[in-house]
């Protein structure tokens, strides 16, 4: 059914989930003139809090994930209009990322990796090239002489997610938006002309079609002191004895992450002492000098993730719309989904009309 919409009056759109996708969405409708309530139930299930924050679209290209790699370029892209938008250089953590591989078995990983790219995006020969020990040594003093070769991702950054979570809030308010401390269990409660349902896992029982899974993820903040050698001035992502670590630079510090696995318990919210033993192993081969640094936070987060890897964007019925399923990558993919969403809010409140959902119900267009 098609509703005509004849009214005048802003339209009312009501969001679910304060998170980046939630957030991110609701500044674009509020900027785009609707009057904008955000409902959210607050820190301790957000993912976006926990998060590494790369905007990793080259890095994130693993082979069968072509349509993941094609969003993930579109969406970096978009990151530069975002970042104006907040209007706080300070957001930005890092401008570009060095892959760096221990052993030459993890480079060969790495050169399939890259192989991957090349083929789907052939543009990308200029922003991911090869590089040797001398240059990564030279490029990043701090990491370890040990290291075999790499690649130089330019233009694959990072963010400060917690500030990014900060300024999109303080963004909205200053929009005319609402942020509102409430979970929301019953949609049809809400008084608003359109529900964005943007819940993380939280979408599940609001959205009983939709279908997610967690992956649980451990992560560590570390924090330089006044004897420490200085953090890299690049995201480094690295491969080590068949494992992933990467290294995030912040002001203050370093973020080095990040395990995955899917939980027996999602209500364990705690890190695990061998996620946290293996990342800090893998971080002190790659970078020795953290030695000195300070562990301040131990954490982990739940990824909410479809099951074909591909975020969940699409008209419910002709009240609600819905974004999740972003995985590993909903920072990444955040000004993306914002303008699809936006997309599908303007457009005919019929569902799937402009997408085919697939079985899993993710989204190819
Ligand atoms: C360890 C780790 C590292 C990561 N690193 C990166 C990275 O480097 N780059 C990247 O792009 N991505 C990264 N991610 C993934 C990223 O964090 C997620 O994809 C992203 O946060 C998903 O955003 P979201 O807004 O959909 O969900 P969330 O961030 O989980 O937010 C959902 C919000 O909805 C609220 N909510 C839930 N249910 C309800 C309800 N019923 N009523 C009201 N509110 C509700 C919650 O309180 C929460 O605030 C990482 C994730 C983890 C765990």
């Amino acid at each position: 059914m098609t509703v005509h919409r004849s009214d005048p009056r802003p339209r009312a759109l009501a969001v679910i989930g304060g998170g980046v996708i939630g957030l991110t969405c609701a500044l674009a409708a509020a900027d785009a003139g609707r009057r904008v309530c955000v409902y959210d139930a607050g820190p301790h299930a957000r993912a976006a809090w926990v998060a590494a924050g790369m905007l990793g679209s080259l890095g994130e290209g693993h082979p069968g994930e072509d349509e993941l790699l094609a969003l993930s370029v579109d969406s970096v892209r978009r990151w530069p209009d975002l970042l104006a938008r907040l209007g706080d250089p300070a957001v930005s953590a890092a401008a570009d990322s060095l892959f760096v591989a221990g052993s030459s078995t993890d480079a060969e990983h790495l050169s399939t990796l890259a192989e991957f790219v090349w083929a789907r995006q052939p543009r990308a020969h200029d922003d991911l090239r090869p590089v040797g020990i001398a240059e990564i040594r030279r490029m990043e003093p701090g990491l370890s002489s040990r290291m075999h070769s790499g690649y130089l991702a330019v233009g694959e950054g990072a963010v400060d997610n917690r500030r990014l979570i900060d300024r999109l809030r303080a963004a909205l308010l200053d929009a005319g938006g609402e942020v509102v401390e409430q979970r929301v269990d019953d949609l049809g409660a809400l008084a608003a002309d359109d529900v964005l349902v943007a819940a993380g896992l939280g979408t599940r029982s609001l959205v009983p079609d939709v279908r997610l899974h967690a992956a649980k993820g451990e992560i560590l903040r570390l924090r330089r002191t006044r004897w420490s050698v200085p953090p890299p001035s690049r995201v480094i992502r690295a491969r080590l004895h068949g494992r992933s670590v990467y290294l995030v630079p912040r002001d203050d510090g370093i973020v080095v992450g990040a395990t995955q696995y899917e939980p027996f318990d999602e209500a364990s919210a705690l890190p695990e002492v061998g996620g946290v033993a293996d990342l800090l192993a893998d971080a002190l081969e790659l970078m020795p000098g953290l030695r000195t640094y300070e562990l301040t936070e131990a954490g982990a987060g739940l990824r909410p993730c479809s099951a074909d890897g591909l975020p969940i964007i699409r008209r419910v019925d002709e009240r609600v719309v819905v974004a999740t399923g972003h995985g590993r990558n909903g920072i990444l993919l955040a000004p993306y989904t914002a303008d699809r969403v936006m997309t599908l809010l303007d457009g005919p409140a019929e569902a799937g009309r402009d997408e085919v959902a697939t079985s899993t119900g993710g989204v190819k267009r």
